[in-house]
Parts: structure tokens; sequence; C-alpha cells
């Protein structure tokens, strides 16, 4: 399975915003992006005009390394959302927030998509009663995410247990903080995805 292995930091500076990659470390002054906003490189603080495929390029990248996925499964993906009936902009993001990973960092059982990818990669969790560790595993309505019995006294559960009670998880997910577990209460809507991400110019780009 690959994966980026390089400072994850960087790609917050060469997105120019905070994606939020490394769970709590960047919400403390440890960030990395509030240090040095610059993008990465000798000449990061070059000014630089940015076009329309600029535009593109960038938000397009963002989208992809805020779920952590690499081109050719965020290409795959854009293909399925465009031969779907609907909007494939939001189709895509639909895709990509329904990915077992971030449904269980969404839940709150992981302080970051990277810890989540993880935790889901090493078994310890479960979808309607089977183990599954596959990070891209696509969830849908009524299934329920569940830490594995076996695994529910190691260390990221115990913290988990804690923060899982005052968590905020989206509308279209419901969670059991004691059981740790959680269900799939409905497809997410539009305004229940990131509102920084900007679709329409990913699907301009893959339309060029
Ligand atoms: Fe981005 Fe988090 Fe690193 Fe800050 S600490 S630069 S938000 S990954």
């Amino acid at each position: 399975m690959a994966r980026y292995t390089a400072s994850v930091c960087r790609l917050c500076r060469r997105e120019g915003a905070k994606l939020y990659l490394k769970g709590s470390r960047c919400y403390t002054k440890k960030c990395a992006f509030e240090r040095r906003p610059s993008p990465p490189g000798q000449h990061g603080v070059r000014r630089r005009k940015v076009g329309d495929y600029g535009l593109q390029l960038r938000e397009k990248q963002k989208v992809r390394r805020v779920y952590g996925v690499l081109e050719r499964q965020f290409r795959n993906y854009f293909d399925t959302a465009e031969n779907r009936p609907g909007v494939t902009g939001e189709s895509l993001l639909r895709t990509l927030e329904l990915r077992l990973d971030n449904v269980v960092y969404r839940m709150g059982f992981a302080t970051s998509r990277a810890q989540a990818r993880q935790l889901v990669g090493h078994g310890h969790f479960a979808v309607n009663g089977i183990s599954t560790n596959i990070s891209s595993f696509q969830v849908k309505p009524g299934d329920r995410i569940e830490v594995r019995e076996t695994k529910r006294a190691r260390e990221p559960f115990k913290l988990a247990k804690e923060t899982l009670r005052s968590h905020q998880a989206p509308e279209w997910l419901s969670i059991d903080a004691a059981k740790l577990s959680g269900t799939v209460a409905d497809l997410p809507r539009r305004d229940q995805m990131p509102l920084d991400l900007n679709e329409q110019l990913v699907v301009e780009y893959y339309s060029r």
C-alpha cells in the first residue's frame, strides 16, 4: 500500500492553509504553518502569479491531501463520481467522506485521518461485525462501525472513550461512546462536508 511518508507540515505550507494533518499538534503553537506560512523550499517566499490552472491544481492537491489519498486513487474516485448521476464535485467529496478511515476520524476514534488510517490498517475496527482493515472501504447508511472487542483496552481507545463524550460528530453519524461504536445514519449533505474545499475547481482541473 503506497502512502506519502515525507513531512506533512510541508503540505500545509504548500497549500497555504492549515490542513490539520497532525491531530492535536495542529492546535498548538508548534504548528509549522503558524510559525512559517510561506511555501516550502529555497524560493518559497518568492511572490508568484497564479493563473486559473494553478488555482485548480492547488485545490485538487489540497482536497487530495486533506483526505490522504494518492493521485491514482483520487483520479479513480473522480472518474467514478463523473459517471454517477448528480453533481460530480459533490459526489467526489461524498465518496471521500465515506472512506472508513475518514469515518473513524469523524467519529472521534482518532485525532487525525492519518492515525485513523493506521488504526484501521492494524485491524482495530469492525464494520457490521466483520473485521475490516481496508482504510478506503466505503461505508454506507446503516453500517455500524465499532472498535473490536479484543482491541478496546488499547491506549488510543482508552483515551477516545474520554474524549468521545464531548466530541461533536457530524449529523450524518451517530456515536455510542460507551460501546466505542457508531453508525452511519445518512449520506452526508454538501453542507455537512468541509466548506473550505472548492470541489468545482477539482472538476475543472480534470475537465481541461
Ligand atoms: Fe498542518 Fe497540523 Fe503541521 Fe500545522 S501542525 S502545519 S496544521 S499538519
